[in-house]
């Protein structure tokens, strides 16, 4: 088994410090995502990340998984100062300590919902016996037990939804990051998932961070961060 990232001491599960992302576009087009953004993110805490296209929510949470590297600023995530990872060690934090959610859902359509949450620990270096367990724990934590032999094609928008959640779920991840998950869902079933959401920060004690501009997660989260523009709107 491949060996774990250290899990280092954090007060905040996420905080920024004056964080800026400027996308270059050729050679004299500049596209401030990010502005000085300043967060701060407590662990054990469902936290929606709103804002109307464009703001800079996927922005936000492509620099606070490693994915992108900020133009300038500090983002401090479970601990670590991702400008002192090298993408090496950013690759392996992620698979170890992160989840994701998408808002389309990102399944492989030729694996059942057992082997797309199953796969997570593969890549892991779980064995056998364990990755049996955990699969089926994270199967059952949203309800699908009687579907994990099913493909996604099988499935309805909300019950893929569920798979890709208990897939981010697999690795035992100290952090989820959802971006706009119920962009493809109706209401009814949008609330589903939020309440599951809801349910898996408390039960799980993880931290979510969900990137949204649906009216509907008010009544599911603890905190809203807006983001207008780059910044956080006051
Ligand atoms: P949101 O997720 O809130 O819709 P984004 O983070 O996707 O916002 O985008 C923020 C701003 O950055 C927008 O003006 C968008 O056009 C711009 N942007 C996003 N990605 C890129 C990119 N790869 N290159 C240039 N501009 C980008
Ligand atoms: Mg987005």
């Amino acid at each position: 088994m491949a060996s774990m990232m250290e899990v280092a001491e954090f007060t905040n599960a996420i905080e920024t410090e004056d964080l800026w992302r400027v996308y270059k576009i050729g050679n004299d087009i500049e596209v401030p995502a990010l502005r000085g953004l300043n967060i701060q993110i407590e662990p054990g805490h469902f936290v929606a990340l709103k804002g109307r296209s464009g703001s800079g929510k996927t922005t936000l949470l492509n620099c606070l998984s490693g994915l992108d590297r900020p133009t300038s600023g500090v983002a401090r995530v479970l601990g670590h100062d991702l400008s002192q990872l090298n993408d090496r060690q950013l690759t392996r934090w992620r698979r170890e300590q992160l989840g994701f959610v998408f808002q389309s859902f990102g399944l492989l359509p030729t694996l059942s919902a057992y082997e797309n949450v199953e796969l997570m620990l593969r890549i892991k270096g779980v064995r056998a016996r364990e990755r049996h367990e955990r699969a089926m724990y994270c199967l059952d934590l949203v309800g699908l037990h009687k579907w994990i032999d099913h493909r996604p094609y099988e499935l309805s928008g909300g019950q893929q939804q569920r798979v890709a959640i208990a897939r981010s779920l697999a690795n035992q991840p100290l952090l989820v990051l959802a971006d706009e998950p119920t962009g493809e869902l109706d209401s009814e079933t949008a609330r589903e998932v939020l309440g599951l959401f809801q349910s898996i920060v408390y039960d799980e004690k993880i931290t979510v961070l969900m990137a949204s501009h649906d009216p509907l997660v008010d009544d599911y989260v603890d905190t809203i961060l807006q983001l207008r523009d780059g910044q956080v709107a006051s």
